[in-house]
């Protein structure tokens, strides 16, 4: 084959996504180091991709003096049914009290306030006690319009719309940089960097009903994952109870947020049974996610559902005045479709919202791979087996904050290497196969729905091994048939090629999840097996570890180490 033309591009440190956990890292990198040179690839526009713009709810941060980070951190272990890192959840709640102010002092983020004038906070499912700070209920605009702004300060090269392909290593087998490809141009080049840090995000789409940002295609873990690196807690992937069912509109699996239960709003099934008091009495629609969103999916498949397939929140009964007050965001996302939130109860079903899984990494961001740190949604173990509402935005920006931290380290410690030339013709070779290709082609977007189904039924809130080892069988025959998927068309901005990419990560991302999901035979926190209904703390607190070797998803299990708090005696079967 003939070689494929490649612009190269050098630098000290390439960030990979522009989310919270991409911009919180330049930012605290430039702090340190001005003089680094630093280039941000984000497949979305700069700032205004991904999720963290989503947030709505809010920002966990213990502030007030009756709240504690002992309180928060249990919170957090009790959430994730103690299979989390406890050094990541520790950092968390440790770091997330000072990265709030530092988001209110010194980047100007306005989150509301109580009469008193402190920082407003409100409750959230499963937690002791109410910290999360919030912008009403739209907090991640606030959040990353104020990033965008510091960061036009800061102003690193900026390749937009530009998606990280591969990692390439240099003839000694050290990390040289990453392929990428602009996808307005069809353009391909090489960036050459000390440091990659690796922030897009995860991959949570490819369920029938989801609720992330679409450009999230699990591109980072794949990526990770290609390169040899060990993932963990794949089978963890939350659903949140209150998405939208919009039909096919867009908006279906768009999440009415959090708080709303937190306030009091009621799950209702479609005989207008206030269901989750056989499910968790005490907690009722306060109970955690992974509680709530599967007991509203048994209903549905009960066949107590509404006539669209979901069940109803109804928050009618705080008055008008006071729900578009508190939740003007939300009602007016339900006046988009002819529904209102402020008067009558709004059709919602599970929706895939955020995996807990990801890459293996310390409490610094650092990996297995020198020069190679992940921050955010791609890294694993903070959450556990499930994650409280509020910890999400705080992990991305706090393990955002300490990425940037140790890149300064490690960019003084590393020099650029050559990458392999091989390994780049490769990687642009793999990539450029669909747009090749001609003749009998299967369409990309195809395989994509089979996926979606595939995860849904087969990985999805309730799973049993015949499920699963059907969705692995599916998945491995989807992956064999991406080698003739095809798209027409030129290489600018071609959305088919596009997809056809987006398509191998999930597919690879999936089946370490379909894997993971099989070796747990117990159910803990998100995971639910049918075939294994109860927790098993005496044989199951391990963590899953997944690679991949040649083609093979491999496993392990590790035990999970406790060095801050044990679980309690009561858990313990
Ligand atoms: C609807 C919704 C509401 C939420 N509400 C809350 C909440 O109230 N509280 C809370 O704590 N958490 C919430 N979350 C979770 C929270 O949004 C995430 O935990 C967090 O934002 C993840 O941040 P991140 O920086 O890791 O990734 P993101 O902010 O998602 O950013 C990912 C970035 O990676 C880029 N990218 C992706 N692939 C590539 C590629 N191949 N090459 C280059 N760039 C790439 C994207 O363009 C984007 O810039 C919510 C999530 C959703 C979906």
């Amino acid at each position: 084959m003939p070689e494929i033309q490649v612009d190269t591009l050098e630098t000290d440190v390439a960030i990979v996504g522009s989310g919270g956990a991409g911009l919180m890292c330049l930012l605290h990198l430039a702090r340190h180091d001005p003089q680094l040179d630093v280039v941000v690839v984000s497949k979305g526009a700069v700032g205004r991709s991904g999720c963290t713009r989503m947030v709505q709810g809010g920002y966990n941060a213990v502030l007030d003096p009756l709240d504690s980070l002992d309180l928060h951190f249990n919170d957090t272990l009790i959430a994730g049914a103690y299979l989390n890192d406890q050094e990541l959840a520790w950092a968390l709640v440790e770091d997330a009290p000072s990265v709030i102010r530092e988001l209110e002092q010194e980047y100007g983020c306005l989150f509301d306030r109580a009469s008193g004038g402190r920082l407003h906070q409100k409750a959230f499912a499963g937690q002791s006690f109410d910290r999360t700070v919030h912008r009403a209920d739209l907090t991640g605009i606030e959040i990353m319009s104020r990033l965008r702004d510091q960061t036009l300060r800061v102003a690193p090269r900026e390749l937009e719309d530009v998606r990280a392909l591969d990692l390439v290593f240099d003839a000694d087998g050290e990390l040289a940089g990453l392929t990428v490809l602009d996808i307005a141009s069809g353009r391909f080049a090489v960036i050459v960097a000390k440091v990659v840090v690796i922030a897009t995000g995860g991959s949570a789409t490819m369920y029938r009903i989801a609720a992330p940002a679409r450009e999230k295609t699990g591109d980072g873990i794949a990526m990770c994952l290609r390169a040899g690196l060990e993932l963990r807690d794949m089978e963890m992937l939350q659903f949140h109870p209150t998405g939208l069912l919009v039909g096919d509109s867009t908006l279906t699996g768009a999440v009415l947020e959090e708080g709303l239960r937190g306030a009091g709003a009621h799950l209702l099934n479609g005989l207008g049974e206030r269901f989750m008091e056989r499910y968790d009495p005490l907690r009722l629609e306060r109970s955690t996610r992974d509680v709530v969103a599967r007991s509203s999916y048994l209903e549905i498949v009960a066949g107590r559902g509404t006539p669209v397939g979901g069940v109803l929140l109804d928050i009618s009964h705080l008055g008008v005045d006071e729900v578009e007050r508190r939740f003007g965001g939300m009602v007016a996302r339900t006046r988009l479709f002819g529904r209102d939130l402020a008067r009558e109860p709004i059709d919602v079903s599970p929706t895939a919202h955020f995996q807990m899984g990801g890459v293996i990494i310390d409490r610094d961001c650092r990996t297995s791979v020198d020069g190679l740190l992940v921050a955010g949604e791609d890294a694993g173990g903070t959450h556990g087996a499930n994650r409280l509402g509020g910890n999400g935005v705080a992990e991305s920006t706090v393990f955002g904050a300490r990425a940037g931290d140790t890149t300064v380290e490690v960019a003084a410690a590393r020099r650029r290497r050559t990458p392999d030339p091989q390994q780049v013709q490769e990687s642009i070779a793999r990539a450029l196969a669909p747009l090749r290709r001609s003749g009998a082609v299967v369409a990309p977007d195809t395989i994509y729905r089979e996926l979606k189904d595939v995860m849904w039924n087969g990985c999805g809130l309730v799973r049993s091994r015949e499920g699963l080892e059907e969705a692995e069988s599916a998945i491995d025959t989807m992956l064999e048939r991406t080698q003739s998927v095809g798209t027409s068309g030129e290489a600018e901005w071609n959305v088919g090629w596009q997809q056809a990419l987006d398509l191998v990560n999930q597919l690879q991302v999936a089946r370490t999840m379909v894997t993971s999901a099989l070796v747990r035979e117990e159910s803990r926190g998100a995971h639910f097996r049918d075939d294994f209904p109860e927790r098993r703390d005496d044989e199951w607190l391990r963590y899953v570890v997944a690679r991949l070797d040649g083609d093979e998803v491999r496993t392990d299990t590790r035990a999970v180490s406790f060095p801050r708090s044990q679980p309690p005696e009561a858990l313990a079967v």
